[in-house]
């Protein structure tokens, strides 16, 4: 083993929560080490191709973990400098405002925050500022409110997305244009020749080859390094375990192992942002004598009230083609917190990368098709219109991550299915209305193999923030109750998740908490 290097800080983690945070503290000077199990994501021709990407899970973890059942899956997880956002959608959405506040669903309550939107507005401004976040407000009446107008324009639709939002509009519904983290600029819907994003196809689930998505390691972790020479990053480097001081209050080590080696590594400050499922493991294997169920677990809450959205890829097939390239520019809310006949939330509803003709033969042909004479994927392709859909999941206890001995477990019951599938009706009907064939069939590949239980990019909710020890890991400041200089800056600390993407939710976080710890650190 190596000896105890020490700096003033030490993240875990590179992905929006950890390379937020590594950007944000490098400004106060101090040394900071941020340490990531992954190494950089290649930039290859596979980043663009459809089999490697969504068949072969090229960028995929390689990891069994298994359910309740003791059936094995691979979790939809990828260990890269940047972390998930490599591969994600770039989507940057606010939690609603009354996301904040308690919310009735048939099965259960989605609980309180213990802080309201007002806390979070200032920091999603920030958030979207340093994500280029291309966006515009007004469109969408269950948008919560706020000071300044987005930084950048929204992304304009393709003729056949207009053509959409349009027909969405004469309907009477309230359309928006998506707010996506984007290294964009361009012009009459074309990208100007020196923008990164070219507005390709291949947005959304696949790494971008030219750099264009606003990721935590283009927009945070790389400029960081390249202008902070206290902040070190080092990569390949998996934290196996953390240790405690005598009294157990304070984090005196981190277990690094690193090709082969064991390093240990120590820092005034601790933060973990391994993402929700990794932290809880980390936490859970680095029990000892004073936190003998895992590290600040006294509350027995690490690991439970997961949470990871009720998620649908759908295609509808348009009566006419539709050549969009970049289709990840329309949303819509209106059933968010219900409809005209139902009280409770249904969800939120947004266009998803175009798929082809490869995904769509990967998928299978839908039942319903199957009289065609032959496999018609690329026709499909063709015609397809790919929607999003996302339901609120509540945290239940007992949907929680542990080991089982060495096995990696995760207990998934799923909650509030019935809002997701109202949804899908509402979508149903809505493109019998707009020149779109009304029949719908699932697309998940795009959501990782296994799924549901696989899916889990929306993960949250293993560690959640609260005033009460006994009910609650983090306190306010996302600080574990029970160890002095440990933070947690992924989604673990979400009491509810919404139905909205959650990772602008977890940048705007990181940025308050490091406002907290600089402030300790002066
Ligand atoms: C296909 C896909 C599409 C998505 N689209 C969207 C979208 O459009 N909008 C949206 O809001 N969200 C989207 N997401 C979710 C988004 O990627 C996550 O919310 C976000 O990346 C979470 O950030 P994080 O920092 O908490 O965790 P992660 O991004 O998971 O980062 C955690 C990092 O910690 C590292 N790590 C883990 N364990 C250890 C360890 N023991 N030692 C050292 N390092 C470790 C990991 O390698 C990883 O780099 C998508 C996800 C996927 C997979
Ligand atoms: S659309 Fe832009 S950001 Fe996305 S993969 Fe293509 S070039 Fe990259």
């Amino acid at each position: 083993m190596r000896g105890n290097e020490h700096y003033d800080v030490v993240i875990i983690g590179s992905g929006p929560g950890g390379g937020t945070m590594a950007w944000r503290l490098a400004q106060t000077g101090k040394r900071i080490l941020l340490l990531e199990r992954g190494d950089y994501l290649p930039r290859e021709r596979e980043n663009w191709d459809s089999q490697a990407v969504f068949i072969d899970a090229r960028y995929q973890a390689k990891e069994t973990w298994y359910g309740a059942d003791g059936k094995s899956f691979r979790p939809g997880l990828h260990y890269f400098v940047g972390g998930n956002s490599k591969v994600y959608g770039g989507v940057l959405l606010r939690l609603r405002e009354r996301d904040f506040g308690e919310i009735q669903h048939p099965d259960g309550i989605s609980p309180a925050w213990p802080l309201g939107y007002d806390v979070f507005e200032p920091y999603y401004q920030r958030a979207e500022e340093l994500y280029y976040v291309h966006g515009l407000r007004g469109e969408d009446p269950t948008e919560p409110p706020s000071k300044k107008p987005y930084a950048y324009p929204p992304i304009t639709h393709e003729a056949r997305i207009q053509e959409l939002f349009d027909g969405l509009k004469r309907e009477g519904h309230h359309p928006f244009h998506l707010p996506v983290g984007i290294l964009l600029d361009e012009r009459d819907g074309k990208a100007l020749p020196h923008s990164a994003c070219i507005r390709c196809d291949a947005f959304d689930g696949y790494p971008c080859m030219t750099n264009g998505k606003a990721d935590a390691q283009i927009v945070c972790v790389d400029p960081t390094l390249r202008a902070y020479p206290n902040l070190t990053l080092l990569t390949n480097s998996y934290v196996d375990k953390l240790t405690t001081d005598s009294e157990g209050r304070r984090i005196s080590g981190v277990n690094v192992l690193r090709g082969g080696e064991q390093t240990t590594y120590s820092g005034d400050i601790v933060i973990v942002a391994c993402g929700a499922l990794s932290s809880a493991l980390l936490m859970l294997r680095s029990g000892n004598g004073d936190h003998p169920n895992g590290l600040a677990n006294g509350s027995g809450q690490v690991g439970r009230n997961y949470m990871r959205h009720n998620n649908a890829v759908l295609i509808a097939i348009s009566r006419t083609p539709n050549p969009t390239k970049f289709q990840k520019t329309l949303g819509l809310n209106d059933f968010y917190f219900g409809s005209d006949d139902w009280e409770f939330p249904l969800g939120h509803i947004q266009m998803v990368g175009k798929s082809d003709g490869v995904q769509i033969e990967g998928e299978g042909l839908p039942g319903f098709l199957q009289w065609f004479p032959e496999m018609p994927f690329d026709w499909l392709a063709k015609h397809s219109l790919d929607f999003w859909l996302t339901s609120e999941d509540l945290p239940l206890p007992e949907n929680r991550i542990y080991y089982d001995k060495d096995r990696i477990t995760l207990d998934l019951t799923p909650t509030n299915m019935e809002g997701q599938r109202r949804l899908r009706e509402k979508l149903r009907v809505l493109c019998g209305k707009l020149d779109v064939h009304p029949h719908l069939f699932e697309r998940t590949l795009y959501l990782g193999q296994n799924v549901p239980i696989g899916g889990t990019a929306h993960q949250a909710g293993t560690m959640r923030f609260g005033t009460d020890p006994s009910q609650s890991v983090l306190d306010l400041n996302c600080r574990a109750h029970e160890i002095d200089n440990l933070y947690v800056t992924d989604a673990g600390f979400f009491p509810s998740i919404g139905a909205v993407n959650p990772t602008l939710t977890i940048i705007a976080n990181a940025l308050r908490v490091g406002d907290h710890i600089a402030e300790r650190l002066r």
